[in-house]
């Protein structure tokens, strides 16, 4: 496969084209921003990590059915990946209380849900990513139906396995967000990325912040988080 010009740049990742019409390669920066890009800064390794940790979890979540954007990956950081349309949904999914769900509800954090929550917001940047229901998202015609009754089906199996596959290397799946994406033949795939950057988990014992709330935070040890998740992972 031949890496043609770049198409996008963003907050973390470049895209570049390919000989194939249908394939793009994602190359994973070390950049970290957080709060709509107003705090700035570098994760040594993190683009490293985080191509490995996504590639890992979306060839596992394939084997459960669900489907991905994953093709191949082609160095420690380029993947190739599903050439995808990004429904502008960011999809976030809660099993312990954290972040601006403990923020706008006045509760602290850590308090164990018995069910998963599920929440939408409007991925634009211009207007601060605001949360938004599904009638909302249809109203926007940001996605059908038909669409979102999928990417729910769909969110909440990646959750339950996420959520067991983190226990087994003791880490709790606090929260995440994810996208989805629409190849041109149309079928609906999970996109993106699954990282420390898109999760919540903490040590199931400790409750250690092994993701960029320690970043956001300014707690320290950033790098060895991430490479602590990675090394209970797949032993890097
Ligand atoms: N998240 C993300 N990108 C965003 C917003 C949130 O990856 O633009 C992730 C975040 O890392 C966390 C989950 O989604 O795992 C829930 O984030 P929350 O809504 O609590 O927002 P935050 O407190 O991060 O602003």
């Amino acid at each position: 496969m031949e890496k043609l010009q770049q198409l996008y740049e963003g907050k973390a990742k470049k895209v570049f084209a390919t000989d194939d019409p249908n394939v793009v390669i994602v190359d994973y920066k070390d950049d970290a921003t957080a709060f709509n890009g107003l705090k700035k800064g570098t994760i040594v390794g993190k683009g490293v990590i985080n191509n490995k940790m996504s590639n890992f979890m979306m060839q596992k979540l394939e084997k459960e059915g669900i489907p991905t954007h994953f093709v191949e990956q082609l160095s420690d950081r380029e993947t190739a990946v599903k050439k995808v349309t990004i429904l502008p949904l960011e999809v976030i999914v809660r099993n312990i209380s954290a972040g601006s769900f403990a923020k706008h509800y006045g509760v602290k954090e850590g308090i164990v849900f018995d069910e998963p929550t599920i929440e939408f917001s409007y991925k634009n940047d211009d207007l601060g990513d605001p949360l938004l229901n599904e009638y909302h998202a249809v109203a926007l015609k940001l996605a059908t139906w038909d669409e979102i009754a999928l990417v729910k089906e769909y969110t909440f199996k990646i959750n339950a396995f996420l959520k067991s596959y983190m226990k087994s290397i003791g880490i709790d799946l606090v929260d995440f967000k994810i996208e989805f994406g629409k190849t041109a033949d149309g079928q609906i795939v999970l996109a993106d990325e699954i990282s420390p950057d898109t999760c919540r988990l903490w040590d199931e014992n400790t409750h250690e912040k092994l993701d960029k709330d320690r970043f956001r935070r300014d707690m320290g040890n950033v790098e060895d988080a991430y490479q602590e998740v990675m090394r209970r992972l797949m032993g890097e």
